[in-house]
């Protein structure tokens, strides 16, 4: 069987989007599945748009998701040379002809064409046989066009929506070289070709481009590569998802503290579906993906189910990870980790009850901060018995040898509910509110271990 390889080929013209996100996984996915190869194509032939920062972005976004590519970045702007000879190729085959029409002269084509009714298109006035004679115009640049057929219709199979016929006569002579540059549907023709990528998997924004890539691969003599197309990524408004519903670009999602294997399994589950595979790890997705499992329904980003599956994956992340992911998040936040407790512990304490690591940061806070006790709040669960419970659960503590949960529960928290007669809410919010000064702890037996023996015992003085 043919080697199988895909590529992902993004336009360094801004940030990384979700969608190219998807594609890029799609594309890992059926290059893994299959044993093949997986290429990473820059097309920074845009010379207005294209920066070296967006071609960052995309490298660290392939990073972050782990999205290992076997080539490149190979990047369209080294490989002038070669579109220069492809073209020369089709100049002298015919397959291709200078055009001098001005922008002006183009301008005034359509006006007409658009009066009598008809769709705007190039109407091949500098094709050889309809320039017979005619003056090159002085001082006008010449771009290369490609000499479209003019009959018959282009039909592919499409590995998500089935087959697309498209006729000739709603093509037109495109261009395909300006000063030197080749343009988006003859650079990609050409990688694609050189670079034997059996499968084009792109968004269903360029439908439209692929009948008339098909013509240039069949005017080269190139087999013609399987092309799937996947629908959109919509708000969850089902509206096309743009800054208004938040965000878009990969990286913003570390920013917030999403994990990366979330994202992926997100946007992986988002429009491709298999039986009732809903949290899946990237060799099972790699093992089970079909393209033809693709939606070809536009799909809807639910951010509520991504923070639910984000959730997932932070309970069962490796501690020590977790605290190097959230160690400058709480350092932002002005904690102290160097001289508390430790964070890998204290990310096992709350991992399980964190959707993201900047919520994680959030609520681990209070170990790295100076304590600052809420006067009006510490008088009021220090009234009504509380006073003399955390007063108690001082005098055992300090008697206690080894300060563990169970020790801590055992000897400190349940002789001292019997003896004072009260429900835990006396003791517990005395030992939030004065000695851990959050709004919210995770178990308290748990958090005061953290904390250590001798810090509780000098909070519990000062608080009495
Ligand atoms: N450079 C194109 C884009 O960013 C990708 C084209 C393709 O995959 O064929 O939309």
């Amino acid at each position: 069987m043919k080697t199988i390889r895909t590529r992902i080929a993004p336009s360094p013209t801004g940030m990384m989007h979700l969608g190219t996100a998807r594609t890029a996984i799609y594309c890992w996915a059926v290059a893994r599945h299959f044993g093949g190869k997986f290429l990473l194509r820059i097309e920074d032939t845009d010379q207005v748009r294209s920066t070296k920062e967006a071609t960052q972005v995309i490298l660290d976004g392939m990073k972050w998701l782990n999205l290992d590519y076997d080539e490149g970045p190979i990047y369209q702007m080294d490989r002038l040379d070669r579109y220069r000879e492809v073209v020369d190729q089709m100049l002298a085959d015919g397959r291709a002809y200078y055009c001098y029409a001005t922008p002006e002269e183009l301008d005034q084509m359509r006006e007409e064409q658009k009066a009598k009714g008809l769709k705007p298109r190039y109407d091949g006035r500098w094709r050889p046989e309809n320039c017979v004679g005619k003056p090159i115009p002085e001082g006008v640049k010449p771009v290369i066009r490609f000499r479209n057929p003019d009959e018959g219709a282009v039909t592919w199979d499409d590995a998500v929506y089935g087959p697309i016929t498209v006729s000739n006569s709603e093509l037109d002579d495109l261009i395909i070289m300006r000063n030197g540059i080749p343009t988006y549907n003859f650079a990609v023709v050409v990688d694609d070709w050189d670079m034997e990528v059996s499968h084009v998997i792109r968004g269903a924004d360029h439908i439209n481009n692929t009948p008339r890539q098909i013509n240039i691969y069949n005017a080269l003599g190139a087999e013609v590569p399987v092309f799937a197309h996947l629908p959109l990524i919509n708000g969850q408004d089902g509206q096309k998802l743009s800054k208004r519903h938040g965000t878009v670009s990969v990286l913003e999602y570390e920013r917030q503290g999403y994990l990366p294997e979330a994202i992926f399994n997100y946007l992986a589950r988002l429009g491709w579906g298999h039986g009732n595979m809903e949290k899946f790890s990237r060799d099972e997705l790699a093992k089970v993906f079909e393209l033809s499992d693709c939606s070809r329904a536009a799909a809807r980003i639910d951010w509520k189910k991504l923070e639910w599956l984000n959730g997932q994956y932070m309970k069962e992340a490796d501690n020590a990870r977790l605290a190097e992911l959230t160690r400058a998040r709480i350092e932002a936040r002005g904690g102290d980790v160097e001289h508390g407790p430790s964070l890998v512990d204290v990310c096992d304490l709350l991992k399980g009850r964190s959707a993201t690591l900047e919520k994680l940061a959030d609520s681990a806070l209070f170990f790295y901060v100076k304590p600052e006790v809420n006067a009006e709040e510490a008088e009021k669960v220090l009234a009504d018995g509380g006073r003399e419970a955390l007063k108690l659960f001082g005098e055992k503590l300090a008697a206690i040898d080894e300060m563990t949960p169970e020790n801590v529960y055992e000897h400190c928290i349940k002789p001292v509910l019997e003896e004072c007669g009260c429900p835990m809410k006396v003791l517990a919010n005395p030992l939030r509110v004065c000695v851990c000064a959050a709004d919210r702890t995770p178990q308290i037996d748990k958090t005061l271990c953290l904390f250590g023996k001798e810090e509780v015992l000098a909070r519990i003085a000062r608080a009495l």
